[in-house]
C-alpha cells in the first residue's frame, strides 16, 4: 500500500473549487506513479514540479514578487532514507527549484545552497533556467503594486476585504510500497518580502521533514511562525516519542503553534503506516490525498 497527500496553501481561499480541480489531477498522476512502483521521492518531486509549473500556485511560475519586483524562490526535499535532504533559498531564474533541491541532495556534499552559488550549481548540473518574464504574471504585479503602495508585506493572495490572506506555498508527502517516506515543499515566499527574507519552506525540520521511522511532513502558512516552532520536526517527534498517528501529531503540532506563537499554518502528514493527517489554524487549506487506497474528503 502507498499514500500521497499534496497541498496548495492555506488561508481564506476564494477560488477553492478551481484549485482543488488542479490538485486532484496531480494527485491522480502521483497516485498512479506510486501504484506503478515509483519511489516516494520521485513522486513528491513530480507533484511539486507540476504545482510549480502552474501559475495559480505561489511556487515556480506565478510566484509572488519581492520588494524589488523580482521572484526569489525557496524549496526543500527530504527522503526518509537516512534523513537525506536538499534545500535552496533566494534563487532566481530556476524553473523548478524542487529539482534543484533534489540535485543538491543527491549530487552535492551539502544540504542547503542559496542565492548566486545555488544558481551556479544549478547551471553546472544542467537544470532548466527561465527568464524573469516566465515567472512574473500580471496578477502578481497587481498584488505587489498594491502591497507596495500600502507599505505592507503580505502573504500571497491578499483578497480585497479579507482580514485573512491566502498563503499559497505548495507541498507533497508520500509513502511508497517499499515503506519509504518523502516530503517536498516549494514557495515564492511572501509578497513584497525584503532584505533577503527566507521563510520556513526550505528549512529542514520547519517547512519539511521526512524519516522512514516516523512520518513525512510539509507545512504552509506564515513562515516566521513555522520557523519559531520548528513545526515539521515537532510533529515527527510526536510520532517518534509519543507514538501518535499522523492525524494526532498534525493536530497537536498545530495546537502547539497556536498556543506558543498564535500561529497561522497548515500541515500535511503521512506516517510510516500510510495513515494521513491534515490540520490547519487558518480558515481553509487546499489539499488532496489518497491514503492506503482511500481518497481523503476535502
Ligand atoms: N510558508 C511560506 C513562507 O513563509 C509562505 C506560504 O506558505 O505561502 O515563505
Amino acid at each position: 500500500m502507498s499514500s500521497l497527500i499534496i497541498h496548495g496553501g492555506v488561508g481564506t481561499i476564494s477560488n477553492k473549487k478551481e484549485l482543488l480541480e488542479k490538485i486532484h489531477v496531480i494527485l491522480k498522476e502521483g497516485s498512479e506513479m506510486l501504484s506503478s512502483g515509483a519511489s516516494a521521492v520521485d513522486v513528491v518531486e513530480y507533484c511539486v514540479i507540476r504545482l510549480e509549473d502552474d501559475e495559480f500556485f505561489n511556487a515556480g511560475k506565478g510566484s509572488v514578487l519581492n520588494e524589488g519586483g523580482s521572484v526569489e524562490l525557496d524549496a526543500a526535499i527530504m527522503s526518509g532514507d537516512f534523513l537525506m535532504a536538499g534545500a535552496t533559498a533566494g534563487v532566481r531564474g530556476i524553473k523548478n527549484p524542487i529539482s534543484l533541491a533534489r540535485t543538491i541532495m543527491e549530487k552535492s556534499e551539502h544540504v542547503f545552497l542559496v542565492g548566486a552559488g545555488a544558481e551556479d550549481f544549478a547551471g553546472s548540473h544542467g537544470l532548466k533556467k527561465m527568464p524573469d518574464s516566465y515567472f512574473v504574471t500580471s496578477k502578481r504585479v497587481e498584488q505587489w503594486e498594491a502591497a507596495k503602495s500600502a507599505g505592507v508585506t503580505t502573504l500571497d493572495h491578499a483578497e480585497k476585504g479579507d482580514s485573512e490572506k491566502k498563503y499559497g506555498t505548495v507541498g507533497a508527502v508520500a509513502l511508497d510500497d517499499k515503506g519509504k517516506l518523502a516530503a517536498a515543499t516549494s514557495t515564492g515566499g511572501i509578497v513584497n518580502k525584503k532584505f533577503g527574507r527566507v521563510g520556513d519552506s526550505p528549512i529542514i525540520g520547519a517547512g519539511v521533514y521526512a524519516d522512514n521511522n516516523t512520518c513525512a511532513v510539509s507545512a504552509t502558512g506564515i513562515g516566521e511562525h513555522i520557523l519559531r516552532t520548528v513545526l515539521a520536526k515537532d510533529i515527527a517527534d510526536r510520532v517518534r516519542f509519543e507514538g501518535m498517528t499522523a492525524q494526532e501529531a498534525a493536530q497537536k503540532g498545530i495546537d502547539y503553534l497556536v498556543e506558543q506563537v498564535d500561529g497561522k499554518a497548515g500541515v500535511i502528514v503521512i506516517d510510516k503506516n500510510g495513515k494521513c493527517g491534515v490540520s490547519f489554524s487558518t480558515p481553509d487549506m487546499v489539499y488532496g490525498g489518497v491514503c492506503n487506497g482511500i481518497t481523503m474528503e476535502t
